[in-house]
């Protein structure tokens, strides 16, 4: 029309709503690449430059170390766009929605876990958050560790600890609806993810979650569907461990 423009915008994959935004400012785009090819591209606004580089410097060698362990990154790009809105990061697919009093390495590997966990296979369920956020919140310990095993125990330990202290002490399978995005959620979510890896160990931990991925990738999938694929990769009926944690 001679009054404006119309933009359309298409994404090519499956996708949650909440998983969409649009962010309008004066940003400036930065193209980058990972080093296994996966094309990155960020959304800046300049005042945040130099924090914003180092924070997300490693989206790149992230990404790639993500793909070996859960299989290929499943989209077409990457990256984040900065937003003026304080203490809310959202894994926006494939760009990111980075709070400008967020901008940090941990905010971002937290992230980039979701594009897996999260968008590209989608909870059942609101009351499966855990799966999410116990997720997201363990892979960055993960790569914060990815040199020191002995690390990521301790750590483990600690939160362990904070979790016990933690009130209200909520089951991680039925989150009450204002506790959904609660302490729980992110952190006894991760210590349980740490214990399924110990009871199943390393090689079925991994091949299961790949299998995971493959089988739902684009879709969504149940705690039960997920307990499922681990019982088939470990050949350990899981049930007394799911009921344990989960209720
Ligand atoms: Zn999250």
């Amino acid at each position: 029309s001679s009054n404006g423009h119309t933009f359309v915008w298409e994404h090519n994959f499956p996708m949650a709503t909440y998983l969409s935004t649009i962010a309008v400012g004066d940003y400036e785009r930065i193209d980058d690449v990972s080093p296994n090819g996966i094309p990155i591209r960020h959304y800046i606004f300049t005042e945040h430059a130099e924090d914003f580089a180092r924070a997300t410097s490693i989206t790149g060698e992230a990404i790639d170390w993500m793909s070996d362990l859960f299989g290929p990154y499943p989209f077409e790009t990457i990256g984040f766009v900065t937003a003026d809105a304080p203490g809310v990061s959202l894994e926006t697919q494939t760009t990111i929605v980075l709070s400008t009093s967020m901008i940090g390495q941990t905010t971002v590997v937290h992230e980039l876990a979701h594009m897996w966990f999260g968008n590209w296979v989608s909870l059942n369920s609101w009351q499966e958050m855990w799966r999410n956020e116990g997720f997201a919140t363990y892979v960055t310990m993960m790569w914060d560790h990815r040199d020191d095993p002995e690390g990521l125990e301790l750590e483990i330990e600690a939160i362990k600890s904070a979790v016990a202290d933690n009130e209200p002490n909520y089951p991680l399978g039925s989150p009450p609806k204002q506790y959904l995005f609660g302490f729980n959620t992110y952190f006894e979510g991760a210590v349980m993810v740490h214990e399924l890896r110990r009871t199943v160990g390393d090689d079925a931990f991994f091949s299961g979650l790949q299998a995971y991925f493959e089988q739902y990738g684009g879709g969504t999938a149940s705690d039960a569907e997920f307990q499922a694929v681990m019982e088939t990769a470990s050949g350990i009926s899981l049930d007394a461990f799911f009921a344990v944690w989960l209720n």
